[in-house]
Order: structure tokens, then sequence, then C-alpha cells
């Protein structure tokens, strides 16, 4: 370990028992320079590994998170042509950065990318120190650990869910991954096993087994690099690992929409920083009340949210889309003023306007409200519309 402010803090509290079900020691040493070989012949050929700068591992660290391998490959390239340094970032408007990380979802992690590029920039350069990475705004322990041995080497655990599945079945883990006492053992190995100077090369051969090899369903055993220290495939139990915790129950959400046209221009607004999304537009709309019908839950919400009557027009479809736990169906309206042009009022936004469609490319919108756009676009009616009203 180089200095203090390095040490990784994912360690298990002294005494935490690991619950592994067999006592024979592996060999260490084995272990990681297995795991390291197995790596530099089979690692994916991604775009950030090319060069190891900390910004790029940080952007992609980001981008990973609760995201496709796919999907982040081909943002992170559009990412790296728009804001190729943490100064360009820094110096970017936030509509521009939501813009750009539209359709990766948890925009949260979009704002701290910018937040925390302001202050790098400030300071002239990337913190290099495990508690320096951890104070950037969006960064949490498994983040930090990941860029001090990605981007600069250090001996730091990383501990996703693909590591978390790979040693419950090297070990033969059988409590959930997430318990405290099971994460802290995972957390002490995955330190231990560093091979001395291959961080860097050793978490992400561990992620990338895990990603390619040891998937989470029928995990290709005959061609893992580990197979002979795997307690769990010794057994004939790595089906059952890891040991599934508590399920999060998900939530089935009703919700109307509507684009209200006038002049050939339809009205959007941009949700409140304090709301789900802040800092996006959207179309005004919200939750279906028992015994509403969608026409009336969009009706009440234009007025609770703009002050305006509106009269729907047409139903151009419905969009189903899902975030977290929350399974929406969203209904899609277009929409005319009951009773002559009002302007409409903030109630519920920070910022509303009538935008030509064209414009509608300009603005980041959560990913259900982009499917509307996509729709509306397609519809021969709302062309129509869009000239009458
Ligand atoms: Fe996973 Fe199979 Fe390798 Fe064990 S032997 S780590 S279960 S792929």
């Amino acid at each position: 370990m180089p200095d203090n402010e390095n040490i990784c803090s994912g360690g298990r509290a002294a005494g935490s028992a690991p619950q592994s079900r067999v006592t024979k020691d592996m060999d260490d040493k084995a272990f990681g320079h297995a795991l390291c070989g197995w790596f530099e012949e089979n690692g994916r050929p991604l775009p950030w590994r090319r060069c190891y700068t900390p910004y790029r591992v940080w952007v992609s660290e980001i981008m990973a998170q609760q995201t496709q391998m796919s999907r982040v490959v081909e943002y992170f390239n559009r990412w790296m042509e728009r804001f190729p340094d943490v100064d360009a970032l820094a110096r970017a408007h936030e509509d521009e950065v939501l813009r750009a990380w539209e359709g990766l979802g948890y925009y949260s992690r979009a704002r701290n990318l910018h937040r925390a590029a302001r202050l790098v920039s400030e300071q002239g350069q990337f913190p290099d120190t495990y508690k320096g990475v951890l104070a950037l705004p969006g960064v949490g322990p498994y983040t930090a650990g990941a860029i001090m041995s990605v981007a600069f080497n250090q001996p730091c655990t990383a501990v996703d869910a693909n590591v978390e599945r790979v040693f419950s079945r090297v070990y033969d883990l059988d409590k959930p991954v997430k318990q405290a006492a099971t994460h802290a053992f995972i957390e002490d190995r995955a330190l231990a096993l560093i091979p001395e100077g291959r961080a860097r090369c050793f978490n992400q051969a561990l992620m990338e087994l895990g990603a390619l090899v040891c998937t989470p369903k029928s995990p290709d055993c005959p061609s893992c690099p580990v197979l002979e220290h795997c307690r769990s495939r010794l057994l004939g139990l790595e089906a059952e690992r890891p040991v599934p915790g508590k399920k999060q129950q998900t939530v089935y959400v009703n919700v109307a929409t509507g684009a209200l046209v006038h002049r050939g221009r339809v009205y959007i607004q941009k949700r409140r920083p304090d709301d789900v999304w802040p800092g996006l537009w959207e179309f005004p709309g919200g939750g279906i009340e028992d015994g509403e019908t969608p026409e009336q839950a969009v009706v009440r919400e234009y007025v609770e949210e703009t002050g305006v009557d509106v009269v729907p027009l047409h139903k151009c479809g419905v969009v189903k889309y899902s975030y977290t736990k929350f399974r929406v169906t969203l209904h899609c309206f277009y929409l005319r003023y009951a009773n002559g042009a009002q302007k409409p009022a903030c109630n519920e936004a920070v910022e509303g306007r009538f935008v030509a469609v064209g414009e509608l490319d300009d603005f980041a919108f959560p990913a259900g409200h982009r499917r509307f756009i996509g729709l509306l676009r397609e519809d021969h009616i709302f062309a129509d519309l869009l000239g009458s009203c």
C-alpha cells in the first residue's frame, strides 16, 4: 500500500466470519496469476482499455453501473467525442450533459459527473488518492476502488455484482452476498488475492470473468481459468450460488401525459431539481388516480401543473417502460386549449416553453417521453393537428 490515503475502505471488520463451506485454503497466488493470464488473452478490447486515464476510467465506471456493456460502449464513444477531457465536461451546460446521457437512465449519475468535473477542473488535476477520489460527487467505495485500481494500478477492491457472484461460487458462500458479513468476507478476499503490482489487471479480470464466463445462469465452468480453485463447482453447487437475497417488489404505475399543440408547436416543461429526473424536460402529466380514465387524468394534471384547461383530441398510443422497481404504462395524448390560448404556469416545473417538433431533439427527456416523441413524429394525425391548432 503506497500511503495511508490510498487505503481502501472495503475491508471487513476483524473477526467477521466467512461462510465458506470448504475449509481447504486455496492458493492465492496461483488464483491471481491464472486469472490475470486469462484476462490478458481474453479481455474484451473495450474503448477505455486503450488508454487508462483517470477521466476515461471514471466515465466508463459511472456509465457501466446498471447498464449493459454494448450500450456503455456506444455512449462512451459518443461522450468522449463530445467531452474529450474533464475540462470540456466542466465547461458544458447541464442541458447538454443530460442530453448526452439520455437513454442511460439514473440521471443523477450524469449530474454528479458534471459537478465533479467542475471540481476537478477547478483543482487543476484528477485526485490520485482513494480518499480524494471518494470525495468526488457520485463516487462511492466501489467506484473509488475501481478508479484507483484501473487508472492508478493501486491495490484497492472493486466489488460489483459480477465479483460478488464469482466469489460466492469460488468460496461456496451459503448466505446472500449483500449480507454485511458475506460482503465483508468478499471484500477481504478481493483485496488479499490481488497479485503484487497487478491491481489493474486483476480487478478487471474478476469483473470480466463474471461477465463472460461465470455468468448468472449456466456458468461456462469448463472454460474457467479458476476452475480448479472453485469450491462450489467441486461440490456441484455452482447453480445454487449466489444464494438469492430478498427480491425487490415490482410496482406498477399508470400515467397519462399529453402534447398541448398550439400554432404548430408543442408545450414542454423542465422538471424541478427536487423531483424525480431533475433537470429533464417532459410533457405535463402524472399518475392516473382511482376511478379516473387516462383522458380525465391528463386534463386534471394539466390544470394542476400549468393552470391550463385542455381537451384531449386523440390518443396516440401507450408506451411501456421500466425504471428501478417501477413498471410504467404511459397513456399519450394530443391536446388543445379548451377555452382559447392561456399562458401555462410552472406550478411543478422550473421552466416551460412551446417548441417546434424538430427542436425536441435539443432537450433531454425521460425514456417514456422520448418514445412518445417517436410516436407523434410517425403519426399523420399529429402532423394534421400541427397545421390546424
Ligand atoms: Fe464460476 Fe464455474 Fe469458474 Fe466456478 S468454475 S468460478 S462457477 S465459471
